[in-house]
């Protein structure tokens, strides 16, 4: 085949979880256009802003400037980087972990991957870790962004599987929006919502969330709560389904377990109460608690509606996201609101294939498959699978935890891959401290503009969108696949052959885990990787032994699971009743409303949450290049409703300092009424390079997450980013 020739290649869109397929046009090894490709079940040709503009992010004379396109080291920190070859920078890369491994443990070394890896790349980073290393110590940014949802899946559904699908938004009586701003962070399942809306004007749709989104618009019902308080409001709309016999009493004692003591728990929650909690209007709580357990408004339990939630980072960015995540699903399973069409919890995963992490148990406390890593029979199957003598038993350290741990001197090398943790995890003073006291830091990138990658002892420059071949799953189970319309640039190189080709040179020098075998790692393909993880889910909910990638070119992206001899994929879960738990019942999890970690007070009164512009991806590295989406928004600001600008004698559009405990920054103050008094918000999107210089005191300006705080859930071990309390003053 000519490379030069036009042509046009399928592939999956790289930024939100609803997974989009696109139609990628190249010529002459350049991509010159994307369109929506209307064969696929997430999007049938839709594209938003973000998608249908990816082709400006690839130009070729642009790779010089933003990309890296050479491996880089520096052997001491204070000489500059020199380029390296391939094998000079892998053989240095393994002999120092080696070194390190040898002479203070396994878990002396970390690896802080990314959502917006493909499964495959995953797979291998998961494996290189636990199975030949021997450390859980390999975490993701899905642990700012997912973690949660999957702690509240597991607490009571017994298995980290959202149970929808996106087809569900076409019959649910009544949508059920929490903590998502899906009008600018999921927009083409947004659009689905707009239609539908249209069609069927009935339809209820309620919105919990503090701020006045353009989600928020479309609601019948907004309940603008104070951040944090949702547990309150779920148990408040609880005690009302109880109170006014709205519940599933048959549902309940055929397919749940605990559910007296959460109904002991909520007794006191009357809306009364949880309206002071939440600043809401009880009258409000106890209609959405009517429309969600009846689905409509007409409703009636013997007529009861289907009623569809959708949640995001609200609810998972938070000290108590797990009891959140949990308390939601509670009201799905107190009404049966679950495994029919139009009914049931659905978390929209941020990021492309947060999914497809969690399949392969690419995390610190997940193991492949969904198995258990407390579990020994679990391990040991891993361990089978893998050919080593053993899986490390206990949780390695999750994000936050890592990067302490590397702080405070314990982990001394970090591999970071794909994710730039420098701008995007919270308390970023902690963040750089870890990264300039780690003994070696290895940053895999596609970017040169990444905040890490200063950081970066060996630069390792990796491929992208448009250049790797593989698969992610969506929010929805679904898996497509990811091609490459054109080769790499430089010296760029794909995630999973990177971390192949480090993993055998380490298995060199650590022969011991080898357990004889030649090598882990004898993947010449990223197939050859999919097909191992494939067998992996063999008998699990996930199963996809009934998929290949032949099957996935044929037919399409498919949803699992997928077993073999199934002739499709799940729709949804669990509409026999049926849960993945030890006695087959959903689990009711009780836990009481817990405030938040930072409560505002008289020194930092405004509650700061932080959240998505329609526009901008994470960190800008790939969206801050085209021009054309800085028109949504040019230029980080502080939404501030109007009476806290006038208490402090500020004029819209005044530079402001906003100071939290950690750090302060300056930024123009925007007045709206879209937030509450008391509340503010910035955009995630701003790092320091943006938002940076010194403070009258000399301390470093770090960007929007130089003001969050790290209080972590103890249960999804999520940081608390949709709250930190602070105060905002004259420049
Ligand atoms: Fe990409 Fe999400 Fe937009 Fe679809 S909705 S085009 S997946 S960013």
């Amino acid at each position: 085949e000519d490379a030069s020739a036009p042509r046009v290649t399928r592939s999956t869109c790289p930024y939100c979880g609803v997974g989009c397929g696109v139609l990628i046009e190249s010529e002459g090894g350049r991509i010159t256009g994307v369109r929506g490709d209307p064969g696929h079940p997430a999007n049938f040709g839709r594209l938003c802003t973000k998608g249908s503009t990816l082709h400006l992010t690839t130009k070729p004379e642009l790779a010089p400037q933003v990309r890296l396109l050479q491996p880089e080291l520096r052997t001491r920190r204070d000489a500059p980087r020199n380029p390296v070859s391939w094998d000079t920078a892998l053989d240095h890369a393994a002999q120092r972990f080696a070194d390190l491994i040898t002479a203070h443990g396994p878990d002396s070394v970390g690896f802080y991957i990314s959502g917006q890896m493909l499964t495959e790349d995953y797979y291998v980073f998961n494996k290189l870790a636990k199975g030949l290393i021997g450390t859980n110590n390999v975490d993701t940014n899905s642990r700012v962004c997912m973690s949660s949802a999957v702690a509240g899946y597991k607490a009571t559904l017994g298995a980290d599987a959202p149970p929808c699908a996106y087809e569900d938004i076409d019959h649910a009586a009544c949508l059920f929006f929490v903590g998502s701003n899906a009008a600018w962070s999921h927009p083409i399942a947004f659009r689905r919502i707009e239609q539908a809306k249209a069609r069927r004007p009935e339809m209820r749709i309620v919105v919990v969330d503090p701020r006045r989104t353009e989600t928020a618009e479309l609601a019948d019902l907004h309940l603008q709560l104070l951040p944090g308080t949702d547990v309150a409001l779920f148990h408040a709309m609880l005690h009302v389904m109880v109170w006014e016999d709205l519940i599933d009493p048959a549902f309940i004692a055929a397919h749940t377990s605990g559910f007296a003591a959460l109904r002991d728990l909520v007794r006191d929650m009357s809306p009364a109460v949880a309206a002071n909690l939440c600043g809401l209007k009880a009258d409000d709580i106890v209609t959405a608690a009517r429309w969600f357990a009846l689905g409509a408004p007409s409703g009636s339990v013997q007529a009861r509606q289907p009623t569809l939630s959708m949640y995001c980072q609200g609810l998972n960015q938070s000290s108590s996201g797990t009891a959140k995540n949990a308390g939601l699903i509670n009201l799905h399973l107190a009404c049966g609101q679950i495994g029919k069409p139009g009914a049931g919890p659905f978390s929209l995963t941020g990021q492309p294939n947060a999914m497809g992490g969690r399949e392969v148990g690419g995390m610190a406390n997940l193991l492949s498959a969904h198995r258990d890593l407390a579990n020994p029979e679990h391990r040991a199957e891993v361990a089978a699978l893998w050919g080593v003598a053993d899986v490390p038993a206990s949780r390695g350290k999750t994000a936050i935890e890592l990067f302490q741990a590397a702080a405070d001197g314990e982990v001394k090398a970090l591999w970071i891959a794909c994710t730039n943790p420098a701008q995007s995890l919270p308390d970023q003073a902690m963040v750089r401290r870890a990264l300039e006291r780690a003994e070696f830091v290895v940053v895999q990138e596609v970017y040169a503009t990444a905040a890490t990658v200063p950081y970066g002892d060996l630069l390792l420059p990796a491929t992208t969108w448009g250049e790797k071949e593989g698969t992610v799953t969506n929010s929805e189970r679904r898996i497509s696949r990811v091609r490459a319309a054109t080769a790499a640039p430089g010296a760029a190189r794909d995630d999973w052959a990177i971390a192949t080709d480090f993993a055998r040179r380490l298995e060199a020098l650590l022969p011991a885990r080898l357990n004889g075998r030649l090598t882990l790692f004898p993947y010449a393909t990223p197939e050859a990787v999919w097909n191992e993880h494939r067998e992996s889910t063999r008998g699990r909910d996930l199963d996809i032994t009934g998929l290949s990638w032949a099957a996935l070119e044929r037919d399409g992206p498919q949803q699992w699971p997928y077993p073999q001899g199934a002739s499709g994929g799940k729709a949804r879960l669990y509409a026999d009743g049926i849960f993945p738990t030890a006695d087959g019942r959903a689990r009711f999890f009780a836990q009481p409303f817990k405030p938040v970690a930072e409560p505002c007070d008289a020194r930092y009164p405004l509650a700061l949450t932080t959240g998505r512009l329609r526009d901008q991806w994470h960190g800008m590295t790939r969206t801050g290049s085209v021009p054309r989406l800085f028109s949504h928004a040019p230029e980080p600001s502080i939404d501030l409703h109007p009476t806290e600008l006038a208490r402090r004698g500020l004029r819209d559009g005044e530079l402001v300092r906003v100071a939290s405990r950690r750090g302060d920054l300056l930024l123009p103050a925007r007045a709206t009424d879209t937030v509450r008094p008391g509340q503010a918000f910035i955009a995630m999107h701003w790092g320091a390079e943006y938002l940076a210089g010194r403070n009258a005191e000399g301390v470093a300006r770090l960007g929007v997450n130089g003001l969050t705080l790290p209080a972590l859930d103890p249960h999804s071990f999520q940081p608390e980013l949709k709250h930190s309390a602070v105060r905002v003053e004259a420049a």
